[in-house]
């Protein structure tokens, strides 16, 4: 007897593997995420920063190696200056 709804799981899982990769977010990072498998590391100060804003990292969990670029980020502030007149 044969059912008639075997629908194969082996395509989901396929798609859901391939969006798995894709899924890691490591652009623009409050702090550095591993581009490799996706863990952060939260001692991103501990890593020297060269002239470019540039650190190699070695990612502690996967032990891949990837770099790291600082952005900073610009404040403005605005004071009023008072004029006697
Ligand atoms: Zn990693």
């Amino acid at each position: 007897m044969k059912l008639p709804f075997d629908l194969p799981p082996m395509m989901m899982k396929g798609k859901k593997m391939e969006k798995q990769g894709e899924e890691i977010d490591h652009e623009f990072t409050d702090a550095i995420v591993c581009p490799w498998c996706g863990c952060e590391d939260h001692d991103s100060w501990e890593y020297h920063f060269d002239g470019d804003d540039q650190a190699e990292v070695d990612c502690r969990k996967c032990r891949e190696k990837f770099t790291a670029e600082r952005h900073d980020r610009v404040y403005y502030t605005t004071m009023k200056i008072e004029t006697k007149s």
